[in-house]
């Protein structure tokens, strides 16, 4: 006996299958959900829209033993914005794979959440990408248990200091003045105050407020840089959608020392 269920889903991988069907994976609140939909290839097929990458909505499955089919689908946002913006669609394919390279099979809605919000600014376009980009890596981390120790300087316990050294290995930081006397690693990361403050926010804010800071000047690279360094360090292996993003907007290779 088939059942039925009805899921809140991001497609997060669209794949041709047979004549004119496609595969989906579905990032659901539950993990994520392979999903046949019959026909989805053919000209005015009905749920060409909801079926095509980075669409969101409410999706009604068939499950037949191991399978999932797709029986109807209504949309809930298709991020239009994404479509015609290069950089922002190259951002969306490396979320994805990241979490593709993350997920379990246990319920982890916070992943959906975290998605969602960040296709939502890439689409409106009213925030720097690589602030998105910057806040996804690190809020992830968080959702997977691997945040940093940002509770204050590791060496004398100062809570905000003017400048400070990111240490990948001890997932923590010293204020600079601690750590001019002990050697940097290679791919230790200097911050200001308010990247520090950018970092604590990002990884303890409600998700209505996670967007909502701003980075000036330099901050914004600099926070980007640690996001990323520690992203890498923390997961390992390479990501060949970020190889791409970089290639895209000419941004070299990962922070130069010490990436993985
Ligand atoms: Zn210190």
């Amino acid at each position: 006996m088939p059942t039925h269920l009805t899921v809140r889903g991001l497609v997060i991988r669209e794949t041709a299958y047979g004549e004119a069907d496609k595969l989906l994976d579905l990032l659901t609140e539950h993990g994520i959900r392979t999903v046949r939909a019959r026909s989805a290839r053919k000209p005015g097929a009905k749920y060409a829209a909801l079926t095509q990458l980075f669409a969101y909505g409410e999706y009604c499955l068939r499950q037949s033993g191991e399978r999932y089919y797709l029986d109807s689908a209504v949309s809930l946002n298709l991020y239009y914005g994404l479509r015609s913006d290069l950089e922002a669609l190259a951002l969306a394919s490396y979320f994805s794979e990241l979490i593709r390279r993350t997920a379990t099979d246990q319920p982890q809605p916070q992943l959906l959440r975290l998605f969602c919000y960040a296709l939502h600014h890439l689409s409106e376009h009213d925030r720097p990408p690589m602030m998105v980009k910057a806040v996804f890596e690190l809020r992830l981390l968080t959702e997977l248990g691997l945040m940093p120790d940002m509770l204050c300087c590791k060496s004398c316990g100062e809570y905000l200091p003017a400048s400070v050294l990111f240490r990948m290995e001890q997932a923590d930081f010293v204020c600079a003045d601690c750590a001019g006397s002990e050697a940097a690693a290679a791919q230790d990361v200097p911050g200001s105050a308010s990247v520090l403050q950018a970092v604590r926010h990002v990884i303890f804010s409600e998700y209505d407020r996670l967007f909502q800071f701003r980075l000036k000047n330099e901050a914004l690279p600099q926070f980007a840089e640690y996001t990323e360094h520690f992203l890498l360090h923390q997961l390992g292996g390479a990501f060949h959608t970020l190889k791409f993003y970089r290639e895209l907007t000419g941004s070299g290779e990962p922070g130069s020392a010490g990436a993985v």
